[in-house]
C-alpha cells in the first residue's frame, strides 16, 4: 500500500480547513484500496483560531500531524518545513484555500503509477482576478530562465520521496518552489487543472509577497537581470559617446549654438534614473546574498504534534516534541 502525505501550509485558514478536509476525505475514500493517506499541516503562525482547530483535529484523528511554527515565516519557509518533516512514499503539496482542487489527486496518482516521479497540476486556465499579470509573469520567466520547467504551476504537485530527498539537499533561503521542483526532477508530468478563486478570505501571501516571489524566481533561476544592467550601461555609454562626438563636431565646424538647459537636464535626469535602476537591481542581489550568508534558520518550530501511529509513542508522549531546525 502506497502512503501519500498531503502537506498543507496554513496561515489563518480557519474557515477553509473543515471544507478542505471534507473534500480531501472523499478522495481518501475513493483511493483507499491502493493508497493510505494522511495530512501534515504546517501552521505558519496563525492567529485566527486555526492553531486551536488543528490541535483539536490532531487529538481526534490519527491521520493528522501538525507542525506549529513559532510565528509567521511565509509560504516558502512553511513549504520547506513540509519538505523537512515529510514521512511517506509520496508527498502531495497543495494550498489550503481550495484554489488547488483536491479532485486532481487521483489523476496525479495515476500518472505516478505509470512511472512519473514528479507530477504537477498545470494551471491551464484560471478564474482569478490577476490572470493577465500571472500569465505575463510565467511568459517572461520562461523566456529568461530556460532551465525552469515550461509548465505553469505553483505548489500543487505530487512528488516521489526520491525527489523530496533531493529537495532536502537544497539549502537556499530565497526559495522559488516550482524552480526547486524542476531542478530536482528529470521529467515532469503535468495534469491540467482549472485554478479557481480562493474559497474564503483574501490572499494571505498578498501582492507584496507575490512581487517578492517573482523577483526571487527571476534572480535565482536566471542571470538575465544583472546582464541587463550591463547592457543598459553599455547602451547609455554608446549614446553619450556618440552625442559627445556630434557636439564637438558641431562646435568646431558650425556656428550653431549647443541646445540649452532643458535638454541637458532631461538627459541628466534620464541618466541618473537608469543608474538608480541598475543599482536597485544589484541591490536585490546583495540583499539576497546577505540573507544566504546570515545562515539564519528559515523557520523555527514551536511544537510538533506527531502521529502516534507512525511513531509508536503514546499520544501524550507524542504531542509536544519541540525542536529547532537549522535549515
Ligand atoms: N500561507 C502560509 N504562510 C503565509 C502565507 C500563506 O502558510 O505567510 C499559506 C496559506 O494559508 C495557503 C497557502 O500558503 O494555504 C497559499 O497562500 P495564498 O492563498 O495566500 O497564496 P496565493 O494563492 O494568493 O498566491
Ligand atoms: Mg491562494
Amino acid at each position: 500500500m502506497v502512503h501519500i502525505e498531503i502537506i498543507l501550509p496554513i496561515f489563518n485558514e480557519l474557515k477553509n480547513i473543515p471544507v478542505l478536509l471534507e473534500r480531501l476525505d472523499l478522495i481518501k475514500k475513493e483511493l483507499k484500496s491502493e493508497v493510505s493517506m494522511s495530512y501534515l499541516f504546517i501552521n505558519d503562525g496563525s492567529t485566527d483560531g486555526s492553531t486551536e482547530l488543528l490541535t483539536s483535529l490532531h487529538r481526534s484523528r490519527s491521520d493528522i500531524r501538525v507542525v506549529h511554527l513559532l510565528h509567521n515565516f511565509g509560504h516558502g519557509p512553511a513549504l520547506a518545513c513540509g519538505v523537512e518533516n515529510f514521512q511517506g512514499d509520496l508527498a502531495l503539496f497543495m494550498d489550503a484555500d481550495l484554489q488547488d482542487p483536491p479532485e486532481a489527486i487521483p489523476e496525479m496518482f495515476a500518472a505516478w503509477k505509470k512511472g512519473a516521479k514528479t507530477v504537477v497540476a498545470e494551471r491551464s486556465s484560471r478564474s482569478e482576478k490577476n490572470k493577465i499579470l500571472f500569465n505575463t509573469f510565467y511568459y517572461l520567466l520562461h523566456k529568461v530562465a530556460p532551465t525552469l520547467p515550461p509548465v505553469n504551476f505553483g505548489t500543487h504537485c505530487l512528488l516521489d520521496a526520491s525527489v523530496i530527498d533531493r529537495i532536502k539537499v537544497l539549502k537556499e533561503k530565497n526559495r522559488y518552489f516550482p524552480g526547486l521542483v524542476g531542478f530536482t526532477s528529470s521529467k515532469i508530468e503535468a495534469v491540467p487543472i482549472h485554478r479557481l478563486e480562493r474559497h474564503e478570505g483574501k490572499s494571505r501571501v498578498g501582492l507584496r509577497g507575490l512581487i517578492n516571489l517573482a523577483i526571487t524566481a527571476f534572480l535565482s533561476f536566471s542571470s538575465t537581470p544583472v546582464r541587463l544592467v550591463s547592457v543598459i550601461g553599455l547602451v547609455c555609454s554608446i549614446i553619450a559617446l556618440t552625442s559627445g562626438i556630434v557636439f564637438v563636431i558641431v562646435k568646431i565646424f558650425t556656428d550653431l549654438a549647443i541646445p540649452g538647459w532643458a535638454s541637458t537636464m532631461s538627459a541628466l535626469a534620464f541618466g541618473s534614473g537608469i543608474q538608480l535602476l541598475c543599482l536597485g537591481i544589484i541591490g536585490e542581489y546583495i540583499a539576497r546574498i546577505y540573507d544566504e550568508v546570515k545562515q539564519r534558520p528559515l523557520y523555527l518550530v514551536d511544537t510538533i504534534l506527531e502521529n502516534p501511529v507512525n511513531k509508536t509513542l503514546s499520544k501524550e508522549d507524542a504531542i509536544f516534541v519541540p525542536r529547532i531546525i537549522n535549515f
